[in-house]
């Protein structure tokens, strides 16, 4: 088994102790095969080199791209010398066999790591060299392989130690090393290639467990929370203040509640409870906003998520920390209010930096059996301008600007979702239900519930404006919606009935505008 050394491929980018190493095979009168910056370097130190051109008859050629893509290198490298087949073709075709490669590859993850553009990065895909590091390991039972310089030194040890020859264990070892080199190589290829795209391969090989939950969605599940290294603002890359480690349910509900309050630009504050917001409202302050929120259900926001899209002040820390909150979560907190929530040992703060952009594209991800769906994430967004007002009755500038709330608002709520709104606040939100109608009897359901808590004379949702997430398939969604107080209406529009439902809402009295975009979410 052991191969004394008599020929060596040497192919290096990375040229680190290469003269030492060159010059310790030559003193073992080792022939050494070379391409072209590695051949320039070893005999700019005096030493003999053939080249690898001469070996295959080929020039190097096409920017180096194809420089040792040949038989007679590749049959040097994967030849059984046992084999009679094998030492015959040799002969016949002159193929030296080759005992030692010393490659190492293209420095492809430097190269990505340095910012360079795709086209450097591209060229530093190196081809050749991780053909041979494969050829060579495979031939263990006559080929060395190198691929790292720190290995030189191991090498010469080895060739002391066997009078000039590798022994199938060291070679064996090096074959490991080998292969481990060029799958990660591969890996990183791969991973840079799909850099556009969040797809569960992409996820697979990106992504790093960040925290082994206490459990998942219930006790009797184990569950843990993996990041996927992109850095997206969010719970994911959030700090925590203090409170105990979040649970796979706040994650997963603080997720939503971030990505709820980045669709707005004023202070804006959203209580989710569930997946689900049971408030969402804007204020001149945020602890306008929070108090608003906190008004649409009182009895949901109990245990619930709080997100803000502002910096967290002591006057919304004090009102947040009068009831049971699991997680507050905001881009960042003032001092004082950081000190108002010591006293909240459980509290969860977390602060994100910034908000993620909701327009920025993204891949999201779910899992079925068997397989997955891969989507873009829904970034549809809907301008003024977008809106096409379909009854005999137009919006008010106030009521526009309701319905854009709510709009928005309703893309964060499961379907079916039905959201009244009323100066910037939600005061019924129905969410996830099979039916429509039932969502919109939910929603109006709640709005009395909020009359009652505020000492109203009628329904909260009298003179508000109603969102839907989906087109109203028949007039009895709206119908309830107007009946409840509804003044107005945002929806898709889009149903083979969108003329009676028109022809209700003018009979109702109603305003209502299409956005053309239907935000279901499942
Ligand atoms: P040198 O500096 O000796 O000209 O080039 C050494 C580098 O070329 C090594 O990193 C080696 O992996 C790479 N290499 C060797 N043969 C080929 C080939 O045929 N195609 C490509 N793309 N790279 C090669």
């Amino acid at each position: 088994s052991a191969v004394p050394l008599k020929r060596a491929l040497i192919s290096v980018s990375d040229k680190s102790g290469l003269l030492d190493l060159g010059q310790a095979l030559s003193a073992r009168g080792v022939e050494l095969v070379s391409t072209g910056g590695s051949a320039k370097a070893l005999r700019d130190a005096g030493l003999t080199v053939r080249d690898v051109a001469e070996m295959t008859g080929f020039p190097e050629m096409m920017d180096g791209r194809v420089k040792t893509l040949h038989p007679a290198v590749h049959g040097g490298l994967l030849a059984l010398r046992d084999n009679p087949e094998h030492v015959a073709a040799m002969e016949a075709h002159g193929i030296d066999a080759i005992d030692l490669l010393v490659v190492n590859l293209y420095p492809f993850e430097a190269t990505v790591a340095s910012g360079a553009d795709d086209a450097a990065c591209i060229e530093n895909i190196d081809i050749g060299g991780p053909a041979m590091i494969r050829a060579g390991a495979k031939n263990q039972a006559f080929t060395c392989v190198i691929t790292d310089p720190e290995d030189y030194a191991p090498l010469l040890a080895e060739l002391d130690a066997n009078d000039g020859a590798t022994t199938l264990p060291f070679r064996q070892r090096q074959s490991s090393i080998a292969y481990g080199r060029t799958a990660a190589y591969d890996a990183a290829v791969s991973t840079w290639m799909a850099r556009f795209e969040q797809t569960p391969r992409r996820i697979a090989a990106s992504a790093r467990l960040a925290q082994t939950l206490r459990y998942g969605e219930n006790p009797h599940q184990s569950a843990s929370f993996y990041v996927d290294g992109s850095g997206r603002p969010g719970v994911a890359t959030a700090t925590q203040h203090q409170g105990k480690e979040l649970s796979y349910n706040n994650i997963n509900d603080t997720d939503a509640a971030v990505e709820l309050v980045s669709e707005f630009d004023g202070p804006t504050v959203a209580i989710v409870k569930h997946a689900n917001p049971c408030g969402v409202a804007t204020g001149s302050t945020l602890a306008e906003a929070y108090t608003r929120a906190f008004d649409c259900d009182r009895t949901s926001a109990f245990g619930g998520i709080v997100a803000l899209n502002g910096t967290l002040d002591e006057a919304t820390a004090a009102a947040i920390a009068e009831i049971f909150t699991e997680v507050v979560i905001a881009p960042a907190a003032t001092d004082a209010a950081i000190e108002v929530f010591r006293r909240k040992k459980n509290l969860r703060l977390l602060t994100t930096g910034t908000l993620p952009d909701p327009r920025t594209a993204s891949r999201a991800m779910k899992q079925v059996a068997g397989g997955w769906l891969v989507q873009d994430k829904d970034a549809g967004h809907i301008e003024l301008a977008d809106l096409k007002i379909v009854t005999r009755l137009a919006p008010t500038d106030d009521q526009l600007a309701d319905l854009l709330f709510a709009w928005n608002v309703a893309k964060h709520v499961k379907s079916n979702a039905i959201i009244y709104a009323r100066a910037g606040a939600t005061v019924g939100i129905g969410a996830g239900q099979m039916s429509r109608v039932d969502s919109s009897r939910i929603a109006a359901r709640k709005a009395l519930d909020v009359a009652e808590v505020l000492g109203l004379p009628q329904s909260a949702a009298v003179g508000s404006v109603v969102a839907s997430d989906a087109f109203f398939p028949f007039a009895d969604g709206l119908l309830a919606a107007a009946e409840a107080g509804a003044t107005s209406v945002i929806q898709p529009g889009g149903s083979m009935r969108d003329d009676e439902v028109i022809a209700a809402a003018d009979e109702a009295g109603l305003a209502m505008v299409f956005t053309g975009m239907r935000h279901f979410r499942h």
